[in-house]
């Protein structure tokens, strides 16, 4: 009997949002389990996990942004190319083709007003029973946490950072 699929959310303003989300999809992925992660506003770069995506089967991978700054000149690029991510987010969650989709940094889209929450909202009711979808980011709107299953908000005590230590291969990137 097919399971049912659940709705997490990771929030908070700690480290470790993206990296629980890709956990899971690894941990799905040993299961035959077949995942799809769409990256919002994140641009290309070489991180760790892109490169290692495309080693593994059964698991397709999108990025749907031009990185995480944004300015008056850009903004409307920026919205586009995030709402046109979020459509193609919509078009795998119905495809029925997928386990486990990661929506990495979604939350981001409605608090920049790149799309209205109740579109988000919508898309999540109407996913395939099996599909599970983890969604992360900082800052979850109230609806968002409302209709997910399971939400856990990893809180910052103290991150290397602060003490000047930069982002570093294999644990940042
Ligand atoms: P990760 O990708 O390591 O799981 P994350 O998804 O929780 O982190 P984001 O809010 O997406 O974190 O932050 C993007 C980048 O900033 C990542 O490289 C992350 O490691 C780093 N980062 C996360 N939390 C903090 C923090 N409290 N202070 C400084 N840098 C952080
Ligand atoms: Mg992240």
């Amino acid at each position: 009997m097919a399971t049912n699929g659940r709705i997490l959310l990771v929030t908070g303003n700690g480290k470790g949002k993206t990296t629980a989300a890709l956990g899971t999809a690894f941990r799905a992925l040993g299961h035959g389990h077949r995942v799809c992660v769409i990256q919002f506003l994140k641009g290309q770069g070489q991180y760790g996990e892109r490169l290692m995506a495309k080693r593994i089967d059964n698991l397709d991978w999108f990025i749907c942004g031009r990185g995480f700054v944004f300015t008056k000149e850009n903004i409307d690029e920026d919205r586009q190319v995030a709402r046109d991510g979020f459509a193609l987010a919509e078009e795998k969650i119905a495809s029925d083709l997928y386990d486990l989709i990661v929506l990495d940094e979604l939350t981001y889209l409605p608090l920049y007003d790149f799309l209205p929450v109740e579109r988000i909202v919508a898309a999540l009711r109407g996913k395939p029973q099996r599909l599970s979808i983890i969604i992360t980011g900082r800052d979850a709107d109230p609806q968002l946490i409302k209709i997910a299953d399971t939400v856990s908000v990893i809180e910052s005590h103290k991150h290397a950072y602060e003490n000047g230590i930069k982002a570093q291969k294999g644990i940042e990137f």
